[in-house]
């Protein structure tokens, strides 16, 4: 079951209530290069970003914002939606570059860099004046790494002896939750996230955050920040996030991954929606079961047939159906019979004879050079790409 949130509206994109999960992404180009940005922006989209989020660090990405939005609409991108990240000079960026505060479709600031003391409260209320102002969302986005350590100093005074970083993270996201609705901004204009980087204590964090929150939830962006690079950083976040997600907790998330060796950017974007996609939440494209092989199979064709698909559910749009490649007997016609559409190898002593199902009954057998081919013609006769 979700939460009961209500639900923000960011350009066309809904989150929270019984809407979809929302991916989001964000890109790592300099923004005062509208071109380049707004090149990775729709990537980002094209691959399934749904929200698009964008550095805005200094008066050069300020002054770049609505040039990225030209170049977005003019390429056909007027429903992408543009989210403007905001540390320590946000409220000074907003008020000075006003085309790019009516431009961004959402804020996103973190209440432990907008300042310090009076300060920090002065810029809050600036940049959720300015939101109310151009009738913008807004996520508040505390993070373990940079923690209100006024607010931290004091609870440590308190409880000395207890971890409460966790604690103070989520009061200072939630106290600053209640000071931008005090100002004036509306409950279904907030978006809440409380990010750490290791996975139990995220949990732990959502737990607490939950129970603060009571019955009036806010929309929540669900992310495990800082969580590497690779298989680690798709494992750790996925293992996260699933927990989260199955308890019905989340409305947006994004799997933030460092880049290996000129990695695609979109990466993240797809480890979202293979996450969704095996939790149910959301169908984007055919599942393909595959087994992983092993001694009582041909494994180089075998390999071969799976990847082969794999880049062609890839490369077209289908409905998302669940296929089956399978290596042997063992397992074999056991998930073709589960499948839409299926074929399996009979196993390394016998000949290269596929046996394809469709529709969980038995359809015809392959053979020869063109396995695959003759597979994906099938494929392409029984569910047509759209
Ligand atoms: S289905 Fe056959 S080839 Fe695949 S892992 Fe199982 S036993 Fe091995």
């Amino acid at each position: 079951m979700r939460l009961n949130t209500p639900t923000v509206k960011i350009r066309g994109v809904k989150l929270g209530g019984n809407n979809p999960i929302v991916i989001q992404s964000m890109t790592n180009t300099d923004t005062a290069d509208a071109k380049k940005t707004a090149a990775q922006c729709i990537e980002l989209y094209e691959a399934g970003s749904e929200l698009v989020r964008i550095t805005v660090d200094n008066e050069d990405s300020a002054a770049a914002v609505p040039e990225i939005r030209r170049i977005l609409d003019a390429k056909g991108y007027k429903d992408l939606p543009l989210v403007g990240d905001f540390h320590f000079i946000g409220h000074d960026l907003l008020k000075r570059y006003p085309d790019c505060a009516k431009t961004l479709d959402k804020y996103r600031l973190n209440p432990g860099n907008v300042g310090f003391g009076k300060s920090r409260d002065e810029n809050f209320e600036e940049l959720i004046k300015l939101a109310i102002k151009y009738k913008k969302p807004v996520r508040i986005g505390g993070n373990w790494g940079s923690l209100d350590q006024e607010l931290l100093t004091k609870l440590m005074d308190k409880n000395p002896d207890e971890d409460i970083r966790i604690k103070t993270l989520v009061k200072s996201t939630l106290d600053s939750a209640k000071l931008a609705e005090k100002l004036g901004l509306k409950h279904d204009k907030i978006v809440l996230s409380v990010k750490v980087s290791d996975v139990q204590e995220l949990i732990k964090a959502h737990e607490l955050l939950i129970k603060k929150m009571g019955k009036k939830p806010y929309v929540l962006h669900l992310g495990l920040t800082e969580a590497g690079s690779g298989l680690q950083g798709v494992v750790s976040s996925s293992a996260a996030l699933a927990i989260l997600l199955q308890k019905g907790i989340g409305d947006t998330i994004r799997i933030s991954i460092t880049p290996q060796n000129n990695e695609p950017r979109i990466r993240e974007v797809q480890a979202c929606k293979h996450l969704l996609q095996s939790l149910d939440l959301r169908q984007f494209q055919p599942k393909i079961v595959s087994c992983p092989g092993c001694g009582r199979t041909n494994n180089l064709l075998f390999q071969k047939i799976v990847k082969e698909v794999n880049h062609y559910v890839d490369k077209n749009n289908l409905e998302p159906i669940n296929i089956a490649i399978m290596g042997c007997i063992v397992n074999g016609p056991g998930e073709s019979r589960h499948a839409d559409i299926a074929l399996h190898l009979p196993g390394k002593k016998e000949a290269g004879i596929v046996s394809v199902y469709a529709k969980g009954k038995f359809y015809k057998t392959l053979q020869g050079e063109s396995i695959t081919k003759e597979f994906i013609e099938i494929l392409n006769l029984l569910y047509p790409p759209k």
